[in-house]
């Protein structure tokens, strides 16, 4: 199983310190990463995703709890990488804003939106969503009261987890929707939510975009994140020669995944800033 899932994430046998060890499998990962960011903060750059990664998934999205601790941490660490950290999430940079602070270089809603705190240059800009796929989405949602539609300007994000069997029904309406209006856009789906959004952009272009740009450009990038929107930027950060480090849930179930929780997350963090050892 080890064997299998390094071969799949191919860059872990590199010259990074620590990691490279034959004994080296997915739970040892995160700690062997944690001494050699320690060692070598100017090597790496962070990007992680927010809910279900830096916090527990909660019933509704607006619930989420940021646990004492974690906003000093995270700056602890930004500022051992010298800026070098983004938070990279499908949600708004209101949001991101208002869950974190607002002075965090960040991307918001699947690489759409950008705050660039340390980052050089002026950040791509995105505009909302054509109004007749809103209007669209709003009639479907109509269909079910278990449906919850989300506007969050250029995406529109339909939540099922009230009503887990309007899934397929939701999914196939909202593709024939798109196909209909002739739209450039696409659905990605995410823990019982279904997101229609622009195409092109991904967590992915997310870092992509960070990476060009100092200070982040250079490093080795680690991004962390628990859902199937995070693979996009687990691939580009590996094919920079870094790591994407799952952490297990609702989407990763393997049982080797580098985190087996959000908490086990905030932990390494915590240990970065110093606070735990
Ligand atoms: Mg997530």
């Amino acid at each position: 199983m080890l064997t299998k899932s390094r071969n799949e994430n191919g860059s872990h046998n590199n010259e990074a310190g620590a990691v490279s060890g034959p004994a080296a499998g997915e739970r040892a990962i995160a700690a062997a990463l944690a001494l050699d960011i320690a060692g070598n903060p100017g090597g790496f750059a962070i990007f992680t995703d927010f809910d279900g990664t830096l916090v527990d998934i909660v019933g509704r999205p607006e619930d989420v709890v940021v646990p004492r601790g974690l906003r000093s941490d995270i700056r602890q660490v930004r500022a051992l990488l010298g800026g070098a950290f983004a938070i990279v999430t499908g949600r708004t940079l209101a949001e991101v804003g208002r869950f974190l602070g607002k002075e965090l270089d960040a991307s918001g809603l699947h690489g759409i939106e950008f705050t660039f705190a340390t980052a050089a240059g002026q950040p791509p800009r995105a505009g909302d969503a054509p109004r007749e796929l809103v209007e669209g989405i709003v009639k479907i949602v109509a269909t079910d009261p278990g449906l919850r539609l989300e506007n969050k300007g250029a995406i529109i994000a339909v939540h099922y987890r009230q009503a887990p069997a309007a899934h397929g029904r939701l999914k196939s309406g909202l593709l024939d929707l798109i196909a209909t209006l002739r739209l450039d856009h696409q659905i990605k789906e995410g823990r019982a939510v279904i997101e229609v959004m622009p195409r092109g952009q991904s967590k992915g272009t997310a870092l992509l975009e960070f990476m060009q740009r100092t200070p982040f450009s250079g490093r080795r990038p680690i991004m962390i994140g628990d859902d199937r929107a995070d693979e996009d930027a687990f691939a580009v950060a590996r094919e920079a020669g870094g790591y994407g480090l799952r952490v297990a849930g609702e989407h990763f179930n393997r049982g080797d995944e580098p985190f087996a929780h959000a908490r086990e997350v905030r932990a390494w963090f915590a240990t970065l800033a110093g606070r735990m050892s």
